[in-house]
């Protein structure tokens, strides 16, 4: 019995050393060098949040739909509440977007910023009126092509990266007064 125990944790061990060297031999590693090397992101994937805060009501309709509670309203000197977001706990859904009454907030093609510390990720009213500036260290971008045929994964550069695209046009809705 004691034998069989032996036996066991014997091959677990010898188990785990064999998967060690077969990804040593032959990596198949998903990871990119960022940020020298960004990801080539899929067309549909959903970038930072701007706020007009002159089309804001202060509904609050954006802070109540937002499933994560990322949204906090936000007292400011004219005794409004506009809303901040907490890149911590927002997941992208741009739910807040749609639901908006008053297209106050849009969404843009910023997909690639990134934060030190916690604090850095929320967002407030003023923050969001002005994109965040994305620093051009990047040099290439990459897509990560799965080549199942081959049994492999395999990095192909597609590009430099290129400006962000500018802002959508403000929708022609009347202006809230503040
Ligand atoms: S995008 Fe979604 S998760 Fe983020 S603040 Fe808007 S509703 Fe909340
Ligand atoms: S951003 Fe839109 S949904 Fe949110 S409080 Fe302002 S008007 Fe209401």
């Amino acid at each position: 019995m004691a034998g069989q125990k032996i036996g066991e944790a014997i091959k677990a061990v010898l188990d785990v050393i064999g998967l060690g060297v077969k990804y040593t031999i032959k990596p198949e590693r998903l990871t990119i060098y960022y940020p020298y090397e960004v990801p080539d992101y899929m067309g549909r994937v959903r970038g930072w949040i701007g706020l007009w805060t002159e089309r804001c009501t202060s509904c609050m309709i954006c802070a109540r739909i937002c499933p994560t509670n990322a949204i906090k309203m936000y007292m400011e000197k004219n005794g409004r509440r506009y809303p901040g977001i907490d890149y911590g706990r927002c997941i992208m859904c741009h739910y807040c977007i749609d639901a908006c009454p008053t297209y106050a907030l849009y969404p843009t093609d910023i997909r690639d910023f990134a934060f030190y510390r916690h604090e850095d990720m929320m967002y407030t009213p003023d923050m969001m009126r002005k994109p965040p500036q994305v620093p051009k260290l990047v040099p290439h971008v990459v897509k990560v092509v799965h080549e199942y045929s081959k049994g492999r994964v395999v990095k192909v550069r597609v590009g430099e990266l290129g400006e962000h695209k500018p802002l959508p046009p403000a929708p022609s809705v009347p202006v809230v007064e503040s």
